[in-house]
């Protein structure tokens, strides 16, 4: 294809372009892992590391997006979700170009690479894929259709989209905004009918009582979850799926047989416990101990220390909990061990447990601006009993805790990519109402440049969340292993966008945008937790990301 034919703001134009952005990625990526020795010198470079793994990130979503562009096309659907598909790798295209700009000098990246990449007909060609007029058209059509601009999948996961929706609708949108406002414990219907539904199921494989349809299926349900109530019902899934990949991973037979039946169908609800008040990114420098004991003649192990940032560690009936069981502090990641840790499941903001051998357990909520309804409890251990058999991967398990909770940790970024898409997209439905309903200076607000300009502007962000979530999802079942960058890459730019889309929502809305009364509000606070948990966005970007593609 030619220059000039790549001019229209075609499919195979945006090819051309993203073709452009990889011609310009390449150099840099080639230069990064020279300047950081293959990844071993990100520290002396983290601005330069940061700017080439968003810049990879953004690409990776730009090819993703062609490609679904693409399969849709050739089934004659979606010849909306074309237009719009341009738009958004152009988008992500620019993006990328700018970004490697800002750090040019420091890779050794001259005009002329940019040049060679970008002639001036390429770069005619991008400026008029993302001119504004054409995102205005986007965000009128957005607009038309209320915000529901979800892209079409095949009929087992539209089935699975609708199924969950419809529950989502019924059962938890008409509690979400009491839960958030007075900070209450999730309704035990949700949970109850979620098990039933085998929403904790999806990704479990048949023989061990789940369903196995499939980590797709698993983001879709996250999304129309989250789509309701981020905090309500959307992050139910994350605990089991975290516990579940790590079993999957690094459990004994009996262990899975015993506990992934217990998650599948909602007996066994986790909270996940790695975090403490001095450590936090560093995962390797867990200081919670773990030290061999009894109780009542039962072999097993007291955990001794503190902990904090448990998500529904109150309501949970087992924590996954990562311990120290070398005491030697060299022994860093080595010296971590996981465990399924019992305790009894309570309610409200604070709890503390004793058991019949002396062990006790105190847990205390930390109150947030959102992300409500589940609580994140500091906890405090003290020669907490642990059965023996409950050390993930038993014996075999010492010393294998850190690489089977990043694992799991893994699966947890896809499924938080989920939650950003599910965020967004109810930013935008919210959104797309208020301003057709909303008249200033006579007209409705819909009506101006500015209104459309921003509403396509969310619609595309959103279509490039989903386009690297869903790709990262098939990716996960394919090779969980080597598909972990790219759901760390899917949970960077979704949760991201997920920011932007709910505060640009949050604009829109003006004055009552800022007001509890309207659910936008809520979606803000609750979006602005995504890039920090599961991997806080800078440690992603570095030593996730970063590291895995600048290694040699
Ligand atoms: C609402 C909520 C729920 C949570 N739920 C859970 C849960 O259920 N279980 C759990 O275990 N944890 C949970 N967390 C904890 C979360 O995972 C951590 O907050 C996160 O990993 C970051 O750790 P930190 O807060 O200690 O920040 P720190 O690690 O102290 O980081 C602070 C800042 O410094 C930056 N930084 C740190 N190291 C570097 C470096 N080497 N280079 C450059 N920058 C650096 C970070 O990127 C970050 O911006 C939750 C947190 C919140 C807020």
């Amino acid at each position: 294809m030619t220059v000039q034919e790549a001019a229209q703001p075609t499919l195979e134009g945006a090819a051309v372009l993203l073709g452009a952005g990889e011609s310009l990625l390449d150099p840099a990526l080639l230069r990064a892992r020279a300047l950081t020795r293959n990844g071993a010198a990100i520290d002396d470079h983290q601005v330069v590391t940061e700017r080439v793994a968003y810049a990879a990130t953004e690409l990776r979503a730009a090819r993703e997006l062609l490609s679904f562009a693409r399969s849709i096309a050739a089934e004659g659907r979606g010849a909306d979700h074309e237009t719009a598909a341009v738009a958004a790798i152009s988008d992500l295209v620019a993006s990328l170009r700018a970004r490697l700009e800002s750090v040019a000098l420091e890779l050794g990246l001259d005009d002329a690479v940019f040049e060679q990449a970008f002639p001036a007909a390429l770069r005619a060609q991008l400026r008029a894929a993302t001119r504004e007029s054409h995102v205005r058209a986007i965000g009128r059509a957005t607009i038309e259709k209320r915000g529901r601009t979800e892209p079409p999948l095949d009929e087992t996961l539209e089935q699975v989209r609708a199924s969950v929706r419809e529950f989502a609708e019924k059962e938890v949108l008409p509690h979400a905004e009491h839960i958030h406002r007075h900070d209450e414990d999730i309704p035990e219907s949700f949970i109850e009918t979620m098990g039933k539904l085998g929403y904790f199921g999806l990704s479990i494989p048949e023989q061990y009582g789940g369903h196995e349809l499939g980590n797709l299926a698993m983001v879709l349900t996250t999304e129309e979850l989250s789509r309701a109530s981020l905090a309500a019902a959307g992050s139910l899934i994350t605990r089991p799926e975290i516990l579940t990949k790590a079993l999957l991973q690094g459990g004994s037979e009996a262990q899975k047989q015993h506990w992934l039946p217990r998650l599948a169908s909602g007996e066994v609800m986790v909270g996940v416990s790695v975090t403490e008040p001095d450590v936090g990114s560093d995962v390797a420098a867990v200081k919670c101990r773990a030290v061999r004991g009894t109780q009542a003649g039962r072999p097993g192990w007291l955990i001794q220390g503190p902990k904090a940032w448990c998500t529904f560690a109150g309501r949970a009936n087992v924590l996954a909990l990562l311990a120290r069981t070398d005491p030697d502090p060299a022994a860093g990641a080595k010296g971590l061990s996981l465990f399924i840790v019992p305790k009894l499941p309570a309610g409200g903001h604070g709890f503390e447990q004793q058991q019949p051998g002396g062990g006790r357990l105190v847990g205390k909520a930390d109150a947030t601006p959102g992300y409500r309804g589940m609580h994140s409890f500091t906890l405090n251990f003290e020669n907490w009993f642990v059965p023996a058999e409950n050390l993930v991967g038993e014996d075999g398990g010492l010393g294998k805790g850190f690489y089977l909770q990043m694992g799991g940790f893994a699966a947890g970024r896809l499924q938080t990519g989920g939650r950003g898409c599910g965020l967004a997209q109810a930013a935008l439905e919210e959104t797309s109402k208020y301003v057709a309903g909303r008249t200033q200076f006579g007209r409705p607000i819909a009506d101006y440049q500015l209104t459309q300009y921003t509403l396509g502007r969310m619609a595309l962000r959103l279509f490039q969340a989903r386009a690297i979530t869903y790709a990262a999802a098939l990716a996960m079942d394919q090779d969980e292993r080597a598909a972990a960058p790219l759901a760390a890459q899917a949970k960077l730019l979704a949760c991201d966008i997920a920011v932007e889309v709910t505060q640009q929502g949050q604009l829109m809305h003006g004055g009552w945008g800022y007001a509890e009364e309207y659910p936008i509000s809520r979606y803000v606070v609750d979006a602005s937790v995504l890039p920090i948990f599961e991997g806080v966005k800078p440690i992603l970007e570095l030593k996730v990301i970063g590291r895995a593609l600048l290694a040699g």
